[in-house]
């Protein structure tokens, strides 16, 4: 049994007050729902919006970050590269020095050693040169005084300071014409005739190695010096006479191909 309103409503009025309460519940469980899922949705979509962010965020720090190590890492290894480079360039710069060094101390040896040749070759010319000469200077002593005028008298020959007992050679080939001792002159002299009017003397001696008529070759050892008669220490004085006139003898000696310096 019903209530009174029931039975009264009964048949077409309660069902269709039945449908409405119903399409009510289901319009309010429908918008609920629609409203969660709405709410769910943008909880969701803001965190998927915050991970987003976030994930925006990571990667690009990560993007960044990356990037600034990719750039760093690239500019130390441009930077080591660099150096390496100014390192191998400062390397073959200092190969290349060393090498010009060498080269430059080769040439310049080569060019030492060629100059050593070339002296050596007209040292050689030279000493052939003066071999072939009939001529040479009786000393390889220093000249002290030339032929001249000397306190007004003629000094008539020239000095070669010489150390005591130093040889001292024939000027050239020829014949000893006189040896002796001339006190407060010459001292113990040597004569050598040449021929041809040529005469040479050589005074001072402290020994004669030779004595009269000796046939003497140019360079020939004939007597060692000393500083007998007139002299001021040991010395050769020597003469060219020519037809008995002495003659500058240096001169004389340049004159046949010597030369003295
Ligand atoms: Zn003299």
């Amino acid at each position: 049994m019903g209530t009174p309103d029931e039975t009264t409503e009964s048949g077409a009025g309660a069902l269709a007050a039945r449908r409405i309460r119903a399409l009510i519940r289901r319009a309010g469980a429908l918008a609920a729902h629609r409203t969660r899922a709405l709410i769910r949705r943008a909880r969701m979509s803001r965190e998927r919006y915050s991970w987003r962010f976030v994930n925006i965020g990571l990667a690009t720090a990560i993007l960044v970050g990356s990037g600034l190590a990719a750039i760093s890492g690239q500019n130390a290894t441009a930077q080591a590269a660099e150096k390496q480079n100014d390192t191998v360039v400062q390397a073959d710069w200092r190969v290349d020095t060393v090498l010009a060094d060498m080269s430059a101390a080769a040439e310049k040896a080569a060019a030492d050693q060629a100059a050593a040749k070339a002296a050596a070759a007209a040292a050689a010319a030279e000493k052939a040169r003066l071999a072939a000469l009939p001529w040479t200077l009786p000393s390889d002593a220093r000249i002290t005084s030339y032929f001249g005028m000397r306190d007004g008298r003629l000094h008539g020959g020239t000095d070669f300071g010489e150390f005591e007992g130093e040889d001292i050679w024939a000027a050239g080939d020829g014949t000893v014409s006189y040896v002796g001792y001339e006190e407060g002159g010459y001292g113990n002299v040597v004569y050598i005739d040449h021929g041809d009017g040529i005469q040479t003397r050589y005074g001072h001696a402290s020994k004669i190695l030779v004595d009269e008529g000796d046939k003497v070759s140019k360079g020939d050892t004939i007597m060692l010096a000393g500083d007998t008669g007139r002299s001021n220490g040991p010395h050769l004085h020597f003469e060219v006479l020519i037809d008995g006139e002495k003659v500058d003898s240096l001169k004389w000696l340049e004159e046949q191909g010597l030369n003295p310096g």
